[in-house]
C-alpha cells in the first residue's frame, strides 16, 4: 500500500468513527450473553473451539516476552509461528492453526492495552509489577461483526476461521429487537462453557419514562443497603454446600495429582456458578433503585471493610458491584465521604459527634429520634441539597424534604460537619 492510500484509508477509518459516535449518542448499548451450544459439536469442531483458546495463549505469552526486550508496536501478528516453553521448559515452536488473522490482531491488541494500563499506573504512583505469562486464556474481542462474527439466525453464529456455523443458545432475548445492531463481541471460555457476548446497540425509546420519586440509600456492613422509605436490601449471596464440599474434597488430594485437578474445574465452576448469582442479584437491585428519578448516596470506601473483621462477609457481598454501577449513572448523585449523614440531625441541624457505630438508633437532644440506617438514607437526600446551596451564605435554610417545618443549619455547624 502507497503512502497516499494509507493516508486515505485512515481518514476514511477516522469519519466513518466519528459518524458512529454521533450516532451512539441517541442508542443505548446493552451486552448480551449467548451459550455455545458444546455437546452439539463434531469432534473436529469441539477442538478447533478450544485450541483457538490455547493458541490465543501462545500466541499473548510469546508477544509478552517479545516485549520485554522490544517495542510491542513491532512484534508482526501475522505470523503464524510461535514459540515458548513445553512442560518441563524445553524451547517449542508451535504453529497457530485455528486462530484467524483478525483474532490474533484482537490478542496483540490485548497486550498493547495492558501494557498501557500498567503505564498508567505507573504514572499514578502506584507500585506496579511485571505483566504476567497466562496460564489461561479467557476472552478474546471478535471486532468486526459481518467479519470475525455473524449471526446465521437466532440459534446460528458463525465465528471466523470455523468451516460451519454453530448452535448457540439465548439469542432469543435480542434477536428479534427492531433496529437492532451489533457491535463487537467477546468469545468467551469459562469453566461452565464457552459464550459470546455481544455488544448490540438500540436505539433510545422516544416516550418519557415515569420515574418513582427520589430515593437516599445507605451502605452499611451490617444491614447492607437502606432506602429512606425504610426498605432493607440484603446483598449477600451464601456459598452453596456443594462449594465447600468441594473445596473439602480438594485439600484431601495430592498437589498436582490429576484428581486434585478435576476438582480445581470443579471449584471454577462453582465459583462461576456463585458469580453469576452475585450479578443477576446486583444487576435486579440496580435496576430497582434506578427506577427513582434521582439517587442519593455517599461514597463508602468498601475496600477499608474488607481489611477489618468483615471480611468474610464482605466477600460475598454484592455491594461493590451495586455501588460501581450506580456510579455510572447519570441520575445517581454521589456525597463526598467527609458529609456527616448519620451525623447531622435534620430537624435541628445539631451535629451528633457522640453517636458510634453500635448505636443503632439516632437519637438527637431536640427530641428527633429514628433508625440509623434510614435516618442516615434520608439524610442524604437532604444534605445534598444544602451542600449545593451553601455557596458563601451565613445560614443555610433547608427545604421541607420530610414533612416537616423548614428547619435552620448555622453554617459553622456544616463545617464541622464537613470535618467529620
Ligand atoms: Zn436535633
Amino acid at each position: 500500500m502507497t503512502r497516499e492510500k494509507r493516508l486515505e484509508k485512515n481518514n476514511k477509518i477516522r469519519e466513518k468513527g466519528k459518524e458512529t459516535r454521533l450516532k451512539r449518542q441517541n442508542q443505548v448499548c446493552r451486552v448480551f450473553r449467548v451459550k455455545i451450544d458444546f455437546s452439539h459439536l463434531n469432534e473436529q469442531e469441539k477442538t478447533h473451539l478450544k485450541m483457538i483458546f490455547v493458541e490465543a495463549k501462545w500466541l499473548y505469552n510469546d508477544a509478552l516476552t517479545f516485549s520485554n526486550s522490544n517495542d510491542i508496536n513491532e512484534y508482526d501478528y501475522k505470523l503464524t509461528t510461535v514459540h515458548g516453553l513445553n512442560k518441563d521448559k524445553q524451547p517449542v515452536t508451535r504453529e497457530l492453526e485455528n486462530l484467524s488473522s483478525q483474532m490474533r490482531q484482537a490478542v496483540i491488541q490485548d497486550i498493547k492495552h495492558n501494557i498501557k494500563a500498567l503505564s498508567v499506573m505507573k504514572k499514578h504512583g502506584r507500585k506496579i509489577g511485571r505483566l504476567k505469562y497466562k496460564s489461561n486464556y479467557e476472552s478474546i474481542n471478535l471486532q468486526q461483526y459481518g467479519n470475525t462474527y455473524k449471526f446465521c439466525d437466532k440459534k446460528h453464529i458463525k465465528i471466523q476461521g470455523m468451516k460451519k456455523s454453530i448452535k448457540i443458545e439465548g439469542a432469543e432475548q435480542f434477536f428479534d429487537v427492531p433496529g437492532i445492531e451489533f457491535a463487537n463481541a467477546k468469545l468467551l471460555n469459562l469453566p461452565d462453557g464457552y459464550y459470546v457476548a455481544v455488544t448490540t446497540f438500540q436505539d433510545k425509546g422516544g416516550e418519557i419514562k415515569k420515574y418513582k420519586p427520589e430515593i437516599g440509600i445507605d451502605m452499611g456492613i451490617k444491614t447492607s443497603i437502606t432506602t429512606s422509605e425504610g426498605k432493607k436490601i440484603n446483598v449477600f449471596v451464601g456459598e452453596t454446600k456443594r462449594l465447600k464440599k468441594i473445596q473439602r474434597r480438594m485439600m484431601k488430594r495430592k498437589k498436582g495429582s490429576s484428581n486434585r485437578y478435576k476438582m480445581q474445574k470443579l471449584l471454577r465452576k462453582e465459583y462461576q456458578k456463585l458469580d453469576n448469582r452475585k450479578k443477576d442479584k446486583a444487576n435486579k437491585i440496580v435496576h430497582d433503585l434506578l427506577e427513582h428519578s434521582k439517587v442519593y448516596m455517599q461514597d463508602e470506601n468498601l475496600s477499608s471493610w474488607h481489611k477489618g473483621l468483615f471480611g468474610k462477609t464482605v466477600q460475598h457481598s454484592i455491594l461493590g458491584f451495586v455501588k460501581n454501577k450506580l456510579m455510572k449513572n447519570e441520575r445517581v448523585i454521589v456525597l463526598p465521604k467527609s458529609v456527616a449523614t448519620t451525623k447531622t440531625c435534620p430537624k435541628c441541624g445539631r451535629i451528633n459527634n457522640e453517636i458510634t457505630l453500635s448505636d443503632r438508633i439516632f437519637e438527637c437532644s431536640c427530641g428527633y429520634k429514628k433508625d440509623r440506617d434510614i435516618h442516615a438514607a434520608q439524610n442524604m437526600i437532604l444534605l445534598s441539597k444544602v451542600n449545593k446551596n451553601t455557596c458563601g451564605t451565613q445560614e443555610i435554610f433547608l427545604s421541607n424534604a420530610f414533612g416537616e417545618d423548614v428547619r435552620q443549619l448555622k453554617s459553622q455547624d456544616l463545617n464541622a460537619a464537613s470535618l467529620n
